[in-house]
């Protein structure tokens, strides 16, 4: 950059907001010159004052003629400073003015320059000493009242103390005075100083207009978004004066209190909030109390949620409010907005509800049962009982009557788990059909067990769902902390071992977990993995337990039995392998072998001897059930006369219609249908006389009793006379010895089954015992443990 580029940057620097876009600068430079302006008359009075002294006191000095052409000029001058003056007034005080205006400034700041630097130039050699003081005195003064007055138009200033300061300079060089070059010197760094002042000023001065022009941009952006925001927003603005009354309502507010905005002008704000607090619910009201005092507080608040009603309806309104304060710090008013939060606090409190509780039952959920259950880990002995619930069956009927349905009955189930329990009890849903109980505190075992007891029993009558009755019922597991566990996680893992161990033990039941448990319910997770690959590996069997015509004393049938030998373990329970398979889903495929099995084996036996299958619930309630029998039979050639299926009472828990439908189907097709272990079940006898069955199946504990309790005698009487009356065919199992043979064949039973008789065998060894029998043998003398008897080695 150049020298003289150097020089000009503050001058540069200090133009620089006047010389902002077109619609600025013209604004800017209607400041500017309106500062110059009104301070002409006084500047203008001034001038027309000093040219009066100086033309006194030069007028013997100089040509009269001269000066009052000069002083003509000078008043020429100022009548036209006084001119500009006048027409600005006349116009109001334009907001804008036009470049040439400006320019027109400077070139009449240049001409009265001009003027007064005549006088230095030329009259100050002139005048004698006291002349000469006035006049330096007087210029001196021009140059500083003229650039100051000027300064808000830095060119006119400049241009004016430039020209001026530099005639003076030259004005006091030419007299002839010892100090004449100091005093030049010295006035000449004045009218610089004076120069640095006015390029100062002009830059304090843009900076200003700048900062102005800024903030008026903000205020009409701010406006512009306001009407926007009431325009388009759900919120509204809303202002109270110090009494809280509005002394502004948006639109958007009339529309939401339903009212003209005219009508709410003036009204109590917390008033108008208030006038429907009597229709908010009682544990609501707080909200209002609680925004009248932070009004009260004279604080700015936020989002204070106040209930509405509004066509009969709540609504919840979000308030933010700011006081508004004068110069003294007293609240003269109130400013706002109002938002209409009720969809979002709606939602809120959904996720809330929804985070803690169960969405098909309402009852708390497994997050919330866990941090409860968390309690007894927080603290060392936190005294709590914990049930563990698992529905009965639920599994067949969500299959058979569709999820729907399922999800009905559970609702019916919480209800009346809630009508047993109390109100500060945690009842859980931990998912499916597991529900959980936690009550907290010193709980005796009696108080346990009544509870157990209370909310099994709480299941003997039938659920309804959609019209449709069906029997449910529930296994418990019970554990206590601290005595069955120190952690939440422990408890739950015991109540759960209990109740395992409660439905093993026969459904609708409930057990206290103890810690033999333990080990069984690890046995049974192992088993249920060994089972899954079971079938595949050809380690099931069936034996037979051939079925004696007491009237004949020939084999009518056999029983068939399935064996699992597993390689490590050697041969499993079968009722723990059943239990196993039931509750892990994979009863149908095994259930499905043993008929294929048990079929294709009776095909190959002497006719009439029939072959009976257990079926399962699950198996029982699958529609393609007759359809995938008939097809076994005819594959493998067996009459359908010569198969009976055994069903437990568990198909009682269905209602009737389904399951009769499913038999009169079976023996439609010829299959004959056989009521197993009768009167351990409901035993309900209502069933048993619209069921079409052929055979009752008298359990063995009845008959194991028969011999020496006359009660069980006379209950067995009625079964086989109720039987008979209903010409359905008894037989008795777990016939052990030939008293209770004798007893069962006086009472009039029909076929007999039992150890006494014949153990279940392998089918291999069945066939030879089947050629080789011909009625009733002798009772075997000989008790067999229990292994043997399974292992069916052939009698
Ligand atoms: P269940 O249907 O009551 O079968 C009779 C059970 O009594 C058999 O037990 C048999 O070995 C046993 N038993 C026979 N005579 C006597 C006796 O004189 N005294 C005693 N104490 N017991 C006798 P097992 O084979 O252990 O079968 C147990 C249960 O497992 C069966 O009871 C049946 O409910 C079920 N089960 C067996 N095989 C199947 C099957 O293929 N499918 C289904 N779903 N369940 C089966
Ligand atoms: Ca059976
Ligand atoms: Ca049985």
């Amino acid at each position: 950059m150049s020298r003289l580029g150097h020089l000009l940057t503050p001058i540069r620097t200090a133009l620089a907001p006047f010389q902002a876009d077109a619609p600025l600068a013209a604004r800017f430079r209607a400041r500017q010159i309106q500062a110059v302006l009104r301070l002409t008359p006084l500047t203008m009075l001034a001038n027309v004052l000093n040219a009066s002294i100086v033309g006194l006191s030069f007028r013997n000095e100089l040509n009269p003629l001269l000066l009052v052409a000069w002083a003509l000029c000078v008043l020429y001058a100022a009548g036209t400073g006084i001119d500009a003056w006048l027409r600005w007034r006349r116009f109001r005080t334009p907001t804008t003015a036009s470049p040439g205006a400006l320019s027109r400034a400077t070139k009449h700041a240049a001409l009265l320059a001009i003027l007064w630097g005549i006088v230095p130039v030329l009259m100050m050699p002139l005048g004698g000493p006291e002349a000469r003081i006035m006049l330096t005195a007087i210029i001196t003064g021009m140059i500083c009242a003229g650039g100051f007055a000027l300064a808000t138009i830095p060119t006119a200033a400049l241009t004016y103390v430039a020209i001026l300061g530099l005639a003076a300079f030259i004005g006091l060089l030419r007299i002839d005075i010892p100090m004449a070059t100091e005093l030049s010197s010295l006035l000449l760094v004045y009218a610089l100083i004076v120069m640095g002042s006015v390029l100062s000023h002009a830059r304090t001065f843009g900076a200003r207009l700048m900062a102005e022009a800024e903030g008026e941009r903000q205020r009409q952006l701010l406006g512009l978004l306001l009407n926007d925001f009431e325009e388009n927003a759900s919120d509204w603005l809303w202002e109270t004066d110090a009494d809280g009354c509005l002394t502004h309502v948006s639109a958007r507010m009339a529309s939401v209190f339903g009212r003209k905005a005219q009508s709410l002008m003036g009204q109590p704000l917390l008033g108008l909030i208030a006038h429907t607090l009597d229709r908010v619910p009682e544990d609501e009201r707080r909200a209002y109390t609680e925004l009248r005092s932070r009004f009260d507080s004279g604080q700015a608040f936020r989002d204070a949620l106040v209930p509405v009603v509004l066509d009969n309806e709540t609504r919840w309104w979000s308030i933010t409010a700011k006081p508004l304060c004068d110069s003294a710090g007293a609240v003269t008013g109130w400013r706002g907005v109002g938002t209409d939060v009720t969809q979002s606090l709606a939602a809120q409190r959904e996720v809330q509800r929804m985070a803690h509780f169960d969405g098909l039952t309402g009852l708390a959920n497994r997050n919330h049962f866990h941090d409860a259950l968390s309690r007894i880990e927080d603290s060392t002995e936190v005294p709590a009982l914990l049930l563990c619930l698992d529905l009965d069956n639920f599994k067949s009927i969500n299959d058979s009557f569709g999820h729907a349905f399922g999800d009905g009955l559970l609702r019916v189930v919480a209800q009346r788990l809630l009508g047993r329990t109390r109100r500060s009890d945690v009842v859980a849903r931990l998912g499916g059909d597991e529900f959980a109980i936690i009550r907290w505190g010193e709980v005796s075992p009696e108080e346990a067990e009544e509870l157990a007891t209370r909310i099994i029993r709480s299941f003997e009558d039938p659920c309804e769902v959609d019209g449709i009755r069906v029997r449910i019922g529930t296994s418990v597991g019970i554990a206590m902390a601290p005595k069955d566990g120190h952690s939440g996680e422990q408890l739950l893992k015991n109540a759960d071992i209990a109740l395992y161990a409660a439905k093993f033990d026969g459904k609708g039941r409930f057990r206290f977990f103890d810690y033999e448990m333990d080990t069984r319910a690890r046995r049974r997770l192992f088993l249920e993995h060994e089972l899954r690959g079971a079938l595949t590996r050809g380690e099931f069997q069936l034996a037979y337990q051939p079925i004696f015509d007491l009237d004949s004393g020939h084999i009518s049938g056999c029983e068939a039995l399935l064996r699992w030998h597993h390689p490590r373990l050697g041969l499993i329970d079968t009722q723990e392998c059943i239990a196993v398979a039931e509750e892990s889903g994979q009863i149908e495929s095994i259930g499905e072998w043993v008929l294929d099995a048990a079929i294709r084996d009776a095909a190959g036996w002497p006719a009439p001897i029939r072959v009976s299958v257990n079926l399962s619930l699950a198996q029982f309630i699958k529609p393609s059930l007759c359809d995938t029998i008939l097809a076994l039979l005819d594959a493998h050639g067996l009459p359908a006369g010569r198969l009976e299926l055994e069903l437990t009472e568990s198909i009682f828990l269905r209602d009737t219609t389904d399951t009769e439908g499913h038999l009169r189907a079976l023996r439609g097709a010829g299959i004959r249908v056989a009521l197993d272990d009768f009167g351990t079940g409901y035993s309900s006898l209502a069933y048993l006389r619209t069921l079409p069955l052929d055979r009752i199946k008298i359990d063995r504990a009845f008959v194991q009793a028969i011999t020496h309790h006359p009660e069980t005698a006379a209950i067995v009487r009625a079964i086989i006379a109720m039987a008979q009356a209903l010409r359905m065919d008894t037989c008795a199992e777990g016939v052990e010895d030939i008293a209770q043979l004798n007893a069962l064949h006086a009472e009039g039973c029909h076929t007999v089954q039992g150890f006494a008789l014949a153990e279940p065998m392998a089918a291999s060894a069945l066939s030879a015992f089947l050629a080789g029998h011909v009625s009733i043998p002798a009772l075997s003398s000989r008790r067999r443990s229990p292994t043997e008897r399974q292992t069916g080695s052939p009698h």
